[in-house]
């Protein structure tokens, strides 16, 4: 086969080669069994296996205590802003949460229909003042809001979180204590769809963690849901009146996430995604990468008086790195070229506009040497 071009979407997006090779191999037979994934029943001993393969990997990867328990549902992180309050809010209707860009207000209009929402804090408004002792010129929705300002009732059911604004390209580069808040005894939540096993995290620290899996993991459809059962158990032993059993966090795990009948090629295709991120070294040798990738990007558009960033760099996201060119009329051309030279996808979502370049974890440091290429040539020509 060809080299692929590069793909730099923002999901779902690229995977790598050998996942996909080794799944095409599998295609029509898998393990001998005369049978491909697809076609198996999700309560057979084959599937049984590579099930409980992928949480296992899943598991050690994310270095989750035994605290913790992973469920894989249905239905994407849109799915999961209505479920998280369904099950979360069937005594105390009182949920917090940050706003810092599109999905968290996705997350926040949707938990209006549930419950009683707080904002505990806002990137919404520009910032140019100095805070936490560095002066920050901060536009709107391009930081995270210092823990110093956030409100948290200390009686909220919980405290909602998008780790990684996906469209904005603003991430949180570490997650924030609940003591330290004034809420120790408010559960964490965050979004992770954009920056699951991209870095290491502690979850000891995190209650609840969710997303949909075709960014980091695998097949969309497919979704995470990582959560501390000890917390479930004594802190919320009922979801509210109308939650569909099938989204009820308690009985998806009583049942090991077979329920109903789960999204098993997408299991399958994630199991094959964790093997090769443990053959490259797991979550820490990803950090590098990631660390690498997004530094080498960063630091071309920050060398270039062409090309332009909007979040503050404290916050600025590993996974996805949105900027603009100083032309709109230029937009066309650039994407027409970047195509042309085997990168893709690189169009800005159309609510913040400009350019965008998801490095999730398959995108191979070459993968940004070419992009980084691309864009100084395109400089050099269009300045
Ligand atoms: N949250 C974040 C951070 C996302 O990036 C996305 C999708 N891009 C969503 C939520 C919505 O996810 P889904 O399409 O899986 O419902």
């Amino acid at each position: 086969m060809a080299a692929r071009p590069y793909n730099f979407a923002p999901g779902p997006a690229v995977l790598p080669d050998v996942v996909l090779e080794r799944a095409a191999a599998e295609m029509l037979d898998w393990g001998g069994t005369g049978m491909s994934v697809i076609e198996m029943s999700h309560r057979g001993t084959h599937f049984e296996g590579i099930h409980q393969a992928a949480l296992d990997r899943f598991k050690r990867l994310l270095n989750l205590p035994t605290s913790h328990s992973i469920l894989f549902m249905q239905g994407g992180a849109t799915a999961q802003n209505a479920i998280l309050p369904l099950n979360l809010l069937g005594q105390n209707p009182k949920c917090d949460y940050v706003h810092t860009g599109h999905w968290s207000a996705k997350s926040i209009q949707e938990a209006k229909a549930y419950g009683d929402v707080h904002v505990a804090a806002s990137a919404e408004a520009a910032r140019g003042a100095t805070i936490n002792g560095t002066s920050a010129d901060w536009p709107s929705f391009g930081y995270v809001p210092p823990e110093s300002d956030w409100q948290v009732r200390a009686d909220a059911a919980y405290l909602h979180i998008c780790g990684n604004e996906t469209i904005g390209g603003v991430e949180y580069p570490e997650f924030p204590e609940m003591a330290g808040l004034g809420a120790p005894n408010v559960p964490l939540v965050v979004d992770m769809s954009s920056h699951i096993l991209s870095r290491r995290m502690d979850f000891s620290q995190i209650d609840l963690a969710y997303g949909g899996a075709q960014k980091n993991i695998g097949p969309s459809g497919l979704t995470f849901v990582i959560l501390n059962h000890e917390v479930l158990q004594a802190r919320f032993p009922a979801p509210m009146q109308h939650c569909p059993t099938v989204f009820d966090y308690r009985r998806v795990l009583d049942q090991n996430s077979l329920l109903n009948t789960p999204s098993t090629f997408a299991i399958y295709m994630a199991g094959l995604v964790f093997e090769w991120l443990e053959d490259q070294g797991g979550v820490e040798q990803m950090e590098r990468e990631n660390t690498r990738k997004a530094a080498l990007l960063y630091s071309t558009l920050d060398a270039s008086d062409f090309y332009k960033t909007r979040v503050a760099k404290a916050a600025r996201s590993r996974m996805n790195v949105p900027f603009y060119l100083p032309d709109d009329r230029l937009y066309p051309l650039f994407l027409e070229q970047s195509k042309a030279a085997g990168l893709l996808n690189l169009k800005g979502h159309k609510a913040v506009g400009g350019l965008r370049a998801s490095l999730y974890n398959a995108m191979p440091f070459e993968g940004v040497e070419a992009l980084v290429s691309f864009l100084r040539t395109f400089e050099r020509e269009h300045a």
